[in-house]
């Protein structure tokens, strides 16, 4: 058997093994280019990619090869430029034709079925995986394999625009693909509490409840805003039993953890409590990087890595915003009617970026340590001060508020604090606010001074 026979082999289990969009972002424009006594070497196109093939699909790998080349024992990785996609060349047009020549179907934009609310774009298939949110991922797919007897609920948490509502249509499109006749919903808890008082207006209970309770997989977003809305949690609460008795499965997702939802009933905190939480954090570097080339390769796009890098680098939020910053580079390289260089793209990304997007954690506790004088480290410590406490909820403020941090990751970057912690800091701040000039003009100082560092 040839290399490239070999290699041909184990894609195809490989192709098997991964989700499409992990695929074709990791395995495009990949061989093997040496192979000597059960030593393996695959060229790949940069360090990117070699990073994330020896972390995370080694094994896929390895036992792939040992599949079709059983004396295989051991396989690297190295890098060979050639191997890289030439920037002015489009994306989807890889080395390996056998493999990539097919296009990838445009994802159309808000297909969104009546019936289900759920919308065809969103799917496991392109979403990615990194170790932000493997453990949701994780917990999202076998949900889809043991529907309503393995974990139920299912309430997975986190910060804006990190994935949630893509995660948990996936789960309803992959059990719409499999089962075509179970019921599905998808609803917002917003949409539902609107439903649910338009019913109550109209004397439509009976059909309103009759309907939410005969589904199969009901899935809740966004499950934070019943709060306080006592009706409505009564009516999620018997929805949620009669479902459960019947083995009906349940998702929720949140931006905070069930033990943070203030102003909602006991009894339904313990049952969003009763199955599986599971949370997404932010995106560290390699996964934004990773993200960016598969929304790219999706859209087909010619962007190099360099630019995908920039753009990675300079958007740390999160993944809304990353493909914000994507589609407007698109938008702009349209209008203009050419491909823009990586020096005009940089320059647009600068100018267009607003300064909110540019603070880093880091920038953002420097400058609240500064302003008040005070070393750093402190921040970190467990310090009751007067001096120090207020610098510490601040700069917990505008972690959430200007870095768009998660409750669990501020709590861990402040010294491993819980994240209660950062969400009482964070209310603390806003109630504050509203009735202390003197602290809403010190915040707008340090703002200042982070915002025009980071430009
Ligand atoms: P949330 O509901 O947490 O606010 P969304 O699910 O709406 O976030 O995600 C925001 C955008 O980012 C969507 O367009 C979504 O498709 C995309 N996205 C989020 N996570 C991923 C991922 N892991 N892989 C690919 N795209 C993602
Ligand atoms: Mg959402």
């Amino acid at each position: 058997m040839t290399n490239e026979e070999l290699w041909g082999k184990a894609l195809t289990d490989i192709e098997s093994d991964v989700s499409k969009a992990n695929f074709i972002t990791w395995f495009k424009n990949t061989a093997i280019c040496d192979r000597l006594e059960g030593e393996i070497t695959v060229g790949v196109p940069n360090a990117f990619v070699k990073e994330w093939l020896e972390h995370k699909y080694h094994i896929y790998i390895l036992k792939a090869l040992r599949n079709h080349a059983p004396e295989t024992r051991n396989v690297a990785f190295s890098i060979i430029p050639r191997l890289s996609s030439d920037a002015t060349k489009p994306l989807h047009e890889p080395q390996n034709k056998k493999y990539f020549a097919e296009e990838q179907p445009e994802i159309s934009e808000l297909v969104v079925d009546r019936e289900t609310n759920l919308n065809s774009r969103y799917t496991f298939d392109n979403f990615v995986v990194g170790s932000f949110n493997e453990l949701a991922h994780a917990a999202s797919k076998a949900v889809t394999k043991n529907l309503g007897t393995l974990y139920n609920p299912l309430f997975i948490y986190g910060g804006v625009g990190l994935g949630k509502t893509h995660l948990l249509q996936s789960i309803g499109n992959e059990i719409k693909k499999s089962d075509p006749n179970l019921k599905i919903k998808y609803i917002s808890s917003e949409k539902f509490t609107n439903e649910f008082i338009s019913a109550l207006q109209n004397s439509e209970t009976a059909s309103f409840k009759e309907k939410y309770r005969a589904i199969d997989l009901l899935i809740i977003d966004d499950i934070q805003f019943i709060a306080k809305k006592i009706q409505t949690q009564e009516e999620v609460f018997h929805t949620f039993n009669t479902l459960y008795e019947k083995n009906k499965q349940i998702v929720f997702s949140s931006d905070r953890p069930p033990k943070s939802i203030e102003n909602i009933e006991e009894r339904l905190r313990s049952r969003f409590e009763g199955g599986m939480i599971t949370d997404i954090s932010e995106p560290e570097y390699e996964a934004r990087f990773a993200i960016l080339k598969t929304k790219a390769a999706e859209k087909n796009l010619a962007i190099s890595d360099e630019i995908l890098s920039h753009i990675a680098t300079i958007i740390q939020s999160n993944i809304r915003e990353l493909e914000g910053a994507l589609n407007s580079v698109i938008a702009r390289s349209n209008l203009l009617n050419k491909t823009l260089n990586t020096e005009e793209i940089k320059n647009f990304l600068s100018k267009n970026i607003k300064p909110k997007r540019i603070a880093t954690a880091q920038q953002i506790i420097q400058t609240v340590a500064s302003f008040y004088n005070i070393p750093e480290k402190h921040l970190f410590e467990k310090s009751r001060r007067k001096e120090i406490v207020k610098p510490r909820q601040i700069a917990m403020f505008l972690l959430r508020e200007d870095f768009n941090g998660s409750y669990p990751y501020i709590g861990q970057k402040f010294g491993g604090r819980d994240h209660t912690t950062a969400i009482h800091s964070y209310d603390k701040i806003c109630k504050e606010l509203k009735k202390s000039e003197q602290l809403t003009e010190e915040i707008r100082q340090i703002r200042s001074r982070f915002y025009n560092n980071g430009e």
